[in-house]
């Protein structure tokens, strides 16, 4: 195929053993058309972004495979809803290679939805262009949150349809992520029996995640501990801003510590912390609240593949790996907290900090309240008692708000910071902006009734600047009305 713009590939997880991937070319559609190129992602990853945007209907739908690109599907199992399937794999994502960034770290630049691989089974390697821009929206936002991430190069239309329940236009994500090394990746070489392949894979993600470990008495144990620390963090952070991811699959569970595969996923209007929006989870188990224990679950899962590499005695192993399983706990309380007690101006340490963080998330359960504009509207609280009335507005029950802003008040007056600076760092935690699922919605009927991607835009634009006020965008800070609220998400699978 023709050599379009450079793109300097720099291919690591090729070089690993045969077993691991399949080769797997594009298969080319009729009428690609560039929806979006995320420029400044494109000048951080070193690539020209002039050249994309010219190129980019071609090289983002795999019409044409940049020099340098080794395409391929990455093997890897999963513990799906609990159940184990030996072998899933990338069926409808194909890693065109690697890039070192400006920043010097090395990320995978992945297609998905450009065709069928060798671990497609009966799927068609597609993806439905909705499912497209929402993991377009949504991880582009979780970046701008702070949020460890993949991220998205660029979104393109195929021109051809794809089959679900309906007939849907298709569309192409082009994915960047540290790795898309996933807990079910370890599992993959696991349930094969393969140490001497684990090896070579632990290996692999220490070089590229965790650098620092080389060298450690036990590079495993410490791989493990290091895995379970970025992801009792990561799960913290999506507490913190009212994620639910949705699937939280072991194949969906990415060992570099990013939130990774955006299917179902939605954020909190009303606090809740047993929402489940996924129309997959009947029965709960990735619900809102459920998160830091899933994530548990799926560690011990990490866990029990590293057991051979942990130590030659089963039994000794078989400790090392029950002792870093159950620092998870800790880990996620310390980070939850600490995130919780930014978000309602904390900084000194005391005992009823707990407390006071609960008192609040019941309040607001019991009153319906909405997540993200509590928070938003208690900074402004904080500055200045003469503010509460927006706050107050979003309890029906004022009465349940106005004892805990006592409380938190007699609390936040043993603080040393201004009430000014106060609700300025409370305002860099608590975010105006959040993906909103009805705005998400609203984008991808548009997009995909009426080809308008003006509300695409929009979003995205907003949501770059999540802990900015934009008075120009008002409208998106705040919740759904009846009429405009969704119930269910889809994974578009
Ligand atoms: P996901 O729900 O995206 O995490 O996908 C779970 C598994 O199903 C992965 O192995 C995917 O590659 C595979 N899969 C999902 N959708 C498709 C599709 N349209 N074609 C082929 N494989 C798919
Ligand atoms: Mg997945």
């Amino acid at each position: 195929m023709a050599n379009a713009a450079p793109i300097p590939f720099d291919n690591s997880y090729a070089r690993l053993p045969a077993h691991f991937h399949a080769a797997a070319n594009p298969t080319p559609v009729s009428e690609p058309w560039l929806i979006k190129l995320n420029r400044p992602l494109a000048e951080a990853l070193g690539l020209n972004a002039d050249a994309l945007e010219r190129e980019g209907a071609a090289i983002f739908s795999g019409n044409v495979i940049p020099e340098g690109a080794e395409p391929l599907g990455m093997a890897y199992s999963g513990h799906q809803f609990g159940q184990f399937v030996p072998l899933l794999g990338d069926g409808r994502a194909i890693l065109l290679g690697e890039v070192i960034g400006k920043d010097g770290v090395r990320r995978d630049i992945q297609l998905k939805g450009a065709g069928k691989t060798p671990y497609s089974r009966r799927g068609d390697g597609r993806a439905a262009l909705g499912p497209v821009l929402r993991e377009y929206i949504v991880s582009e936002a979780m970046f701008a949150l702070g949020i460890p991430t993949t991220r998205a190069l660029a979104a393109v239309v195929t021109g051809e349809p794809v089959y679900r329940e309906r007939v849907l236009p298709g569309g192409v994500i082009t994915r960047v992520a540290a790795s898309h090394i996933r807990v079910g990746t370890f599992q993959f070489l696991a349930a094969r029996g393969d140490t001497e392949g684990l090896k070579v894979l632990a290996d692999h993600v220490i070089d590229r995640h965790y650098p620092e470990l080389k060298g450690s008495e036990r590079p495993y144990l410490a791989l493990l501990e290091a895995v379970i620390e970025r992801q009792a963090f990561l799960i913290a952070r999506w507490l913190c801003v009212g994620f639910i991811h949705g699937v939280m699959n072991t194949d969906n569970c990415a060992v570099s510590g990013e939130t990774i595969d955006f299917g179902p996923c939605a954020f909190l209007d009303a606090y809740d912390p047993a929402k489940v929006f996924s129309s997959i989870d009947q029965g709960g188990r990735y619900a809102y609240a459920s998160q830091p224990a899933i994530g548990r679950w799926n560690m011990a899962r990490l866990a029990e593949t590293l057991l051979p590499l942990l130590d030659p005695d089963p039994s000794e192993a078989v400790n090392l790996a029950n002792d870093a399983i159950a620092g998870y706990g800790l880990r996620f309380q310390n980070h939850w907290l600490a995130g919780m007690k930014e978000k309602i101006g904390l900084y000194a340490e005391e005992d009823g900090d707990l407390d006071l963080v609960q008192g609040l998330l019941s309040a607001m359960h019991r009153n319906e309240a909405d997540f993200t504009l509590t928070f938003r509207r208690l900074c402004d609280a904080a500055e200045s008692s003469a503010n509460d009335g927006p706050l107050r507005e979003l309890f029906g029950n004022a009465a349940d708000i106005d004892t805990w802003l006592l409380a938190w008040r007699e609390r936040t007056g043993r603080e040393t910071l201004p009430d000014t600076q106060t609700a300025a760092a409370m305002r860099s935690v608590n975010p105006a902006f959040i993906p909103r699922n009805h705005r998400i919605e609203q984008a991808i009927r548009a997009a995909e009734d009426d080809g308008d991607f003006s509300l695409f835009e929009a979003l995205n634009d907003v949501l770059a600047k999540p802990y900015e006020e934009q008075p120009a965008f008002a409208a998106y800070a705040t919740p759904p009305a009846p009429s405009e609220e969704v119930l269910r998400t889809f994974c578009g699978t």
